[in-house]
């Protein structure tokens, strides 16, 4: 069975930036699996709005998916964001937090900004760190509860941070150093990378997993259209990969297909 399946067991799942994309699709394939989670919480900087529409009529079709209005970039919003959730999950705390809202702002060495690194860094490295340590006290909540075993998963409590191969620093050399030549985006993802391995490392005691995952190149308004994978495709392989992380995972940097890839 898919490594999927294991999300029946959890009994919440957060996903940021689930208006479009790789986002709303994970939304999506929670809802619509056989493996949904009991909540399902999809947070968007802008609910109401034109690119929310498709998780609107998600949450219309499915009583366990919940909108929460959620701007990365806020202090404000994110702590507004945390108090709504903890309201929602109660005592039984947060499962799975993924933070995979993005933004890749595009320079090279000649075009790149002082501006432009910091906007691609707030969104991109920033904004996941003061997520997670404003929903800390759920996901503390929720490892708690699922006893005093050792073993580590999304049946106790895990973050998942979505990163992109083009944060490796070890891949960035020879003939791969010739393309996407990114400057904001790619140092906002390794930065991330590093994130992740810190918070590994501080969560470690509570028993809460956290990793790094790259989601494949997929045909969303990030990946454009001529990215070889399907959204659909991507999700059902992050999806399985989520589910079956163990403690062997924590402080890990995957791909999609589950392989660990160079830091
Ligand atoms: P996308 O289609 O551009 O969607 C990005 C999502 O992030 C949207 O829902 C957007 O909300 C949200 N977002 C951006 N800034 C936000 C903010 N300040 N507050 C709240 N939400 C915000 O991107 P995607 O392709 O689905 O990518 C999702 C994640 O996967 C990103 O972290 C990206 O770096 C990573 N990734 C993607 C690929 C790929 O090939 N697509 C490859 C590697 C990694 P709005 O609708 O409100 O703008």
């Amino acid at each position: 069975m898919s490594g999927a399946g294991n999300f029946k067991n959890c009994r919440s799942v957060m996903v940021t930036g689930a208006t479009r994309g790789l986002g709303l699709q994970i939304v999506h394939s929670l809802a619509t699996g056989d493996f949904s989670p009991g909540k399902i919480i999809a947070t968007a900087r802008n609910p109401s709005g034109a690119t929310a529409q498709e998780l609107q009529k998600l949450a219309q079709n499915h009583p366990n998916v919940h909108i929460v209005p959620l701007d990365v970039l806020s202090q404000e919003s994110i702590e507004k964001a945390a108090e709504e959730v903890a309201h929602l999950v109660q005592e039984e705390g947060l499962n799975c937090l993924i933070n995979n809202a993005g933004i890749n702002v595009v320079a090279d060495f000649q075009t790149v900004t002082a501006e432009m690194m910091i906007e691609n860094f707030h969104t991109n490295s920033v904004a996941p760190l003061m997520i997670t340590k404003a929903f800390l006290p759920l996901l503390k909540r929720a490892a708690s509860r699922a006893g005093t075993g050792r073993s580590m998963g999304i049946h106790r409590a895990a973050i998942i941070n979505m990163t992109s191969l083009l944060g490796s620093v070890e891949l960035y050399w020879g003939e791969r150093a010739n393309s996407f030549k990114w400057y904001p985006y790619r140092t906002s993802k390794s930065a991330l990378n590093m994130v992740s391995r810190c918070m590994a490392v501080d969560l470690e005691p509570d028993r809460i997993l956290c990793m790094a995952l790259h989601p494949g190149w997929v045909r969303t308004d990030m990946g454009g259209p001529e990215a070889p994978l399907s959204r659909e495709e991507s999700v059902d392989s992050i999806l399985s990969v989520i589910g079956e992380l163990t403690e062997k995972d924590h402080g890990s940097f995957l791909h999609y297909t589950g392989e660990p890839l160079p830091w």
